[in-house]
């Protein structure tokens, strides 16, 4: 090949490089950052090819960073969402359009589910993990939302259903108790959970009862996905719980707070809403990780921005405010196991939103998104 040619070539495919690494490679000046953690008060953090590779205040801008000043702004990890239902690529376009970059699907249709789930590297999608088919019991909850899903009666039932999810693939599991209609009995839903460990899969379970609660949580369940909502636990049984048991909390408070609205004055004998608010903070109080969830579509809730939403009230109950941010954040990464997301560390995912103003103050800002990055690109709004 002619000299000339070579060396226009080759100037042509590293300007090339250059601008394919643009897009995922910048840097942030000057910013407050929550880093799902802690807080630093004014960082620069700089972003290469969608990785986060330095947190320093002595960051030089090299001269053909894109630099952005993030002054007045505060710079969080990509929130997550810990109960949905899914049902399109679009809902995964309304997540992350708010900067809910992971949500994790609680029962779905797992035929439907593969497409959605392949577009965990596309930027304008959030990153879809499944429970697939939530286990439940003929004719019990679950069943009524008008797709066929499998069900179950017995505990010797139990390792064919874990088996069959696993071998579509899911991400965690998911069982349903729910007295109001048919439902599973605790033989059953301790084999379950059972069968998920031996699996490696985390089991979470839906709940609306305290003592249903109790009991899962005493058959080594994960997780709750709702909050019970008809009496108060009491504190020695909490304690009891909290020391020998490692579980996890999604109250879904707006959910809860949604279906009580909807069903007027025979709402009267659930507990109140400053109750309900109660029982969260007291789960964190006893060290129990509160995650944010909001059960989309139920009640109409919506894929994004409803989330803010679920974090004022858990912000309510009295919980400080940076473990408020911890619960859309990396509580939930960290509770179903999702790598180099959720936190800003140097090696992680640039998986970023930018806030005008400072949610570590006020929580009420974190809707004055200004920026969201996944993977170090930008999400369009
Ligand atoms: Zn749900």
């Amino acid at each position: 090949m002619n000299y000339k040619i070579k060396k226009i070539l080759l100037t042509l495919i590293s300007l090339s490089f250059l601008v394919a690494n643009a897009q995922d490679s910048f840097l942030i000046e000057n910013v407050k950052v929550f880093d799902g953690n802690t807080i630093i008060k004014s960082t620069s953090v700089k972003v290469e090819n969608g990785i986060i590779v330095e947190i320093s205040k002595k960051i030089k801008a090299s001269r053909e960073a894109v630099v952005i000043d993030g002054k007045g702004k505060t710079l969080i990890p990509a929130l997550s969402n810990a109960h949905v239902h899914a049902w399109s690529a679009e809902t995964l376009n309304e997540a992350a359009k708010a900067g809910v970059l992971n949500v994790m699907d609680m029962h779905g249709v797992e035929t439907y589910q593969s497409a959605m789930r392949q577009l965990k590297d596309s930027t304008n999608y959030a990153r879809y993990y499944v429970a697939g088919y939530a286990a439940t019991a003929p004719d019990g909850h679950g069943t009524q939302f008008g797709f066929p899903s499998p069900t179950l009666s017995k505990p010797e039932e139990a390792a064919k259903f874990i088996e069959d999810r696993v071998n579509a693939d899911v991400d965690h599991i998911k069982i349903i108790v729910e007295p109001w209609k048919a439902t599973l009995d605790s033989e059953t839903v301790a084999e379950l959970i059972k069968e998920a460990h031996k699996a490696e899969k985390i089991a979470v379970v839906h709940v609306s009862r305290l003592d249903d609660a109790v009991d899962v949580i005493s058959n080594d369940a994960d997780g709750l996905v709702h909050i019970w909502w008809d009496k108060e636990l009491e504190p020695t049984k909490l304690q009891e719980l909290s020391e020998s048991k490692s579980f996890f909390v999604i109250p879904t408070l707006l959910t809860t707070l949604k279906v009580f609205e909807g069903m007027g004055a025979s709402a009267y004998k659930f507990l109140k809403k400053e109750q309900l608010l109660a029982e969260v903070k007291k789960m964190y109080d006893a060290g129990i990780p509160i995650l944010a969830g909001t059960d989309p579509p139920n009640v109409g809730i919506n894929y994004g921005t409803d989330l803010y939403k679920e974090l004022e009230l858990i912000f309510e109950s009295g919980i400080p405010i940076m473990e408020v941010l911890k619960a859309g954040t990396s509580n939930i990464t960290k509770a179903f196991g999702l790598e180099h997301t959720g936190f800003i560390k140097e090696g992680y995912t640039a998986d970023l939103i930018l806030v005008d103003g400072d949610p570590t103050k006020d929580i009420k800002n974190i809707g004055n998104i200004n920026t969201v990055w996944k993977k170090g690109k930008q999400v369009k709004r």
